[in-house]
């Protein structure tokens, strides 16, 4: 038995220290980003959050409403060809610089993933996705899907430390996904007792994928706009978010009238609900369960996107980053023992 004794820190743990700027006002940051790839060809260009692919957050409704600010959707798993090729017939070009393709790795989704690439050859970005990316068949599985795609973006993962980061890399990763726990319903960490604290992880594991050239996304854990400034600032090039992201319109997930209230159900992808929903068939998605919410409807997810845009450009304006790609650069992350005043809450 071994006892890792630094301390691994978590959203809550840190602040920004503010830093003096030139910078008037958070108009002038811009949040967008330029990526060339490990593996895939060509460079992308956009607002480097990604809507996370769980079937009450990465939907085809939400894809449209975020691609109108250059975000990401890593569309969930559970569409059919039908229902994609629907969707893709209704969109412009543009929308294939704003979706994932998510996948999980049997065979059948294999084969499924190859039937749509092969169909819509301007689909760019494939996110593998599984629980626990410390499998060795995880690991042959990326391998598997660079040789049959070897121009697309491969986003993989979870993994939370440097050396697995590295090692999905060399499988034939792009970008390597980053969180195991800290999601919103998400209870690995009480069912299983495995972890890392996301923020270290993410500090950790960009360090690590940056120096072989590749990125890694930062996913789960963040609550509020601050949160995703603090995974940029620890070196995140990407950002996913699930809970942040649920609850709106454009989010799945049924909706309940109570006390003449509006609630929208939000569960974790391994939840019994997902279970149910998709027969069995995403039993073993999650190393363990996730939890089922009912959140109190939030309306069109646009007041979100701006609320969260503007908290990460205001973040830059702090620290004097004139540019999103700055952010890392210029941030000193202070640890604290209390976040907000809670007083009124
Ligand atoms: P959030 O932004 O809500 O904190 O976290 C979203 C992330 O939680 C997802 O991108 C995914 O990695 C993770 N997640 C989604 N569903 C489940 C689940 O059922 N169990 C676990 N352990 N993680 C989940």
């Amino acid at each position: 038995m071994h006892i890792e004794s630094d301390i691994k820190l978590g959203f809550k743990d840190v602040l920004f220290r503010p830093k003096r700027s030139t910078l008037q006002s958070r108009s002038e940051v811009d949040i967008r980003r330029s990526f060339t790839f490990k593996h895939a060809e060509g460079e992308w260009t956009g607002v480097p959050v990604i809507a996370a692919n769980m079937d009450t957050v990465g939907t085809f409704e939400m894809a449209a409403a975020l691609a109108e600010h250059e975000m990401l959707t890593a569309v969930h798993k559970h569409y059919s060809i039908e229902q994609w090729s629907e969707f893709l017939g209704a969109q412009d070009e543009k929308i294939y610089q704003h979706i994932m393709v998510s996948t999980g790795t049997s065979e059948r989704e294999f084969d499924k993933l190859s039937t749509l690439m092969n169909d819509f050859p301007s689909l760019r970005f494939i996110c593998i996705d599984v629980a626990n990316g410390y499998q060795q068949s995880f690991v042959t599985f990326i391998s598997r899907v660079r040789a049959a795609f070897p121009s697309k973006v491969i986003v993989a993962g979870n993994v939370v430390t440097g050396e697995m980061s590295e090692e999905l890399i060399l499988a034939g990763a792009d970008i390597v996904k980053v969180g195991i726990g800290p999601g919103s319903v998400c209870t690995t960490r009480v069912k299983t007792g495995v972890g890392y604290p996301q923020l270290s992880a993410i500090i950790e594991c960009a360090d690590a994928a940056h120096g072989l050239g590749g990125q890694i996304v930062g996913d789960g854990g963040c609550t509020c706009a601050g949160d995703v400034s603090k995974a940029f600032g620890g070196g995140a090039d990407f950002v996913m978010l699930g809970g942040m992201l649920a609850g709106h319109d454009e989010s799945g997930g049924e909706r309940v009238e109570k006390e003449s209230k509006t609630f929208v159900a939000f569960y974790g992808m391994s939840s019994d609900t997902a279970m149910n929903k998709h027969n069995g068939g995403v039993a073993k998605y999650r190393a363990s369960e996730g939890k089922t919410v009912m959140l109190p409807y939030r309306g069109p997810v646009e007041n979100t996107v701006q609320d969260i845009l503007g908290g990460v450009r205001s973040t830059c304006t702090y620290v004097g980053a004139r540019k999103l790609k700055e952010l890392t650069k210029r941030t000193t992350f202070i640890r604290v023992n209390e976040q907000e005043n809670r007083v009124y809450n």
